[in-house]
């Protein structure tokens, strides 16, 4: 694979039209090109000579969607082909303070968890920066957005993978992705899920990107969440508050738990009673959400009903919660089934 292009800063970029004897004007071109999701082909304001150089080194198309399917509440879901062929997903929702896509940052994912199907075939690699800054400008640009009127307001990293398994082009891509000259998508609008790797969460609060930092909770011991999530061997739920404390103390950010409610695993009201005992009086917010069944995993999410008692007796109990409405139901569930289904159907007709 050659490198790719939405890799480079606005800085990088200049460079790179310098080291091709081109005009500096001509970088200011290159890089609206790219933040307007285009491929290096379609930049018609270049001259051939200059595309051609570049195409040399970079891939004229870092990503492209190779299938959308569109929910009756306006959800919409994209598989993108990259370019050395690997699948990823994403997710578009419409909501009404704006619209939120949903990122993949790495092609599967390794952490394990028992109830996700992204992980269900490994990790397979990183994306880079790039390949991940390059699923916001595509969706942008298919719906019309540009970088001063953007049609994707928030971001959401809780696609296939664990951001902070790939850290370094995370951190790059969230550089790139809030800078002024580029598409320029405030941090305060960006949400990054982790399943608690407590080392990098230290990391990233010194970075000074005051995002929303999520945390995937889904129990309340760590024996119990150890067997839906097996980082809860290496990591215990107090250090996960205390990085979290951290967190809060360096960018003055409340930070958010993603409680996923699981029949018979993690939602009855002892478990209510043990997060409010851990969470009561920090500045945290709980999002629960009933687990998509997985076709290939068989645990099963909460129904309406337990979900809605659930979230009361965390209210009650003093915690800001919500149970997050469910968006695209009826166009298949959660991350990573989109893919799995993808790659299975692929892999039946290879066979045939
Ligand atoms: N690796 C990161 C981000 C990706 S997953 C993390 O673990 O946080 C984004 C969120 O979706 C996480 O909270 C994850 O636990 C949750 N999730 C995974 N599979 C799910 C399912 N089948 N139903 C509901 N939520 C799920």
């Amino acid at each position: 694979m050659k490198k790719i292009i939405q890799d480079l800063s606005f800085t990088q970029v200049s460079e790179l039209t310098k080291s091709c004897n081109q005009p500096s004007f001509r970088a200011k071109q290159l890089y609206e090109g790219i933040m307007q999701g285009k491929n290096i082909s379609q930049i018609t304001t270049l001259p051939a000579s200059f595309k051609n150089m570049l195409l040399n080194e970079f891939e004229d198309c870092a990503i492209s969607i190779v299938r959308t399917l569109t929910s009756t509440d306006g959800t919409e879901k994209y598989l993108f082909r990259l370019a050395d062929g690997n699948i990823i997903e994403g997710v578009f929702m419409k909501y009404k303070y704006g619209n939120t896509q949903c990122i993949s940052t790495q092609v599967g994912c390794r952490m394990g968890c028992k109830f996700c199907a992204s992980t269900l075939g490994g990790r397979v690699r990183d994306l880079t920066s790039g390949e991940i800054l390059a699923q916001v400008l595509a969706v942008n640009a298919l719906h019309g957005g540009t970088r001063e009127k953007r049609a994707v307001t928030n971001l959401v990293l809780m696609g296939s993978g664990e951001p902070f398994d790939n850290y370094d082009n995370v951190v790059a891509f969230l550089k790139n992705v809030t800078a002024a000259e580029g598409i320029n998508i405030s941090a305060r609008n960006i949400s990054l899920s982790t399943c608690g790797l407590v080392d990098k969460m230290y990391q990233f609060a010194e970075e000074g990107i005051p995002l929303n930092l999520t945390v995937s909770l889904h129990n309340t011991t760590d024996a119990e969440r150890a067997r839906t999530m097996p980082i809860a061997n290496k990591w215990s739920i107090a250090e996960i508050l205390k990085a979290c404390d951290n967190y809060f103390n360096k960018t003055g950010r409340r930070y958010i738990f993603e409680y996923a409610l699981i029949v018979g695993e993690n939602c009855d009201s002892r478990h209510a009673d043990e997060l409010i005992a851990l969470l009561k009086g920090r500045p945290c917010h709980v999002n629960l959400i009933r687990l998509n069944s997985v076709k290939e995993r068989t645990l099963e999410g909460a129904d309406e009903k337990s979900a809605y008692s659930f979230l009361g007796m965390l209210e009650r109990g003093g915690l800001s919660a919500t149970l997050r409405r469910r968006t695209g139901a009826d166009i298949g569930g959660a991350c990573g089934q989109l893919r799995a289904g993808f790659l299975s159907e692929n892999a039946q007709s290879a066979d045939e």
